[in-house]
């Protein structure tokens, strides 16, 4: 099938940031773990991506506060963001396959976007960092933009509604289950990208499929080069 007699289901992918577009969770869960060692919580960065992935920081505060019995030192949040900094721009690289599949789309000329829990100057960072950042200009939404994050669909509607297309007519790449959940109540297809999380959680939140390898959105999204992709 080409793209020239494809009759796609969707005018509009929304990507999310952190997993799906820039490979942040590891190096975030590693160091958010280790800050919350130095305050006495027994925290991994196994349990730290569990406990926090896809939550706003503003929520990830409230966690932090509601283990803890009391409120988090108030350098906490300065803290992680300097060593996020350093961490990101030694370490941070694009999720696999996701270049090809933004170069398809570019190709097919099909309108796409990212939605993040995460605020605007932390999207700068990470896609500036990966050499992404152009492609967003303009296209680019935080969970800051809209009064509720991920889970709520306010951030989807907002990006659908800002990019011109109509929420069903959306599909959202998600690897969260806070994202799937947020995507799939503003009334959008949802491809579940397990990659931390584990496809059971994916579905379970709302996910139509999901897939462990950014190459399969060639085929799903019916772009014109899957013969191309090894
Ligand atoms: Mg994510």
């Amino acid at each position: 099938m080409t793209s020239a007699t494809s009759a796609r289901a969707f005018d509009l992918v929304i990507f999310d940031c952190d997993g799906v577009l820039v490979d942040s969770e590891r190096i975030s869960s590693r160091e958010f773990a280790a800050l919350l060692c130095e305050i006495g919580l027994d925290f991994t960065p196994q349990r730290s991506c569990e406990t926090f992935m896809g939550h706003s920081m503003p929520r990830c505060m409230e966690i932090v506060t509601e283990l803890l019995g009391h409120a988090p030192p108030d350098d906490l949040l300065a803290r992680y963001h300097a060593n996020m900094t350093v961490a990101m721009t030694r370490e941070l690289q694009p999720v696999p396959g996701i270049v090809a599949v933004l170069d398809a789309l570019d190709r097919a000329q099909l309108p796409y976007a990212v939605a993040s829990n995460g605020e605007h100057t932390k999207m700068q960072t990470t896609l500036g960092v990966t050499g992404l950042r152009a492609r967003f200009e303009g296209k680019r939404f935080s969970s800051l933009d809209v009064p509720r994050p991920k889970p709520a669909p306010d951030l989807f509607l907002h990006a659908a509604e800002r990019m011109g297309v109509s929420p069903s007519r959306c599909v959202v790449i998600e690897d969260s289950p806070l994202g799937v959940a947020g995507a799939y109540a503003a009334g959008m297809s949802v491809i579940g990208y397990a990659d931390l999380m584990s496809a059971e959680r994916l579905l379970a939140a709302g996910a139509r499929e999901v897939i462990t390898d950014l190459t399969a959105l060639h085929a799903l999204l019916e772009l014109d080069d899957v013969r191309q992709i090894t």
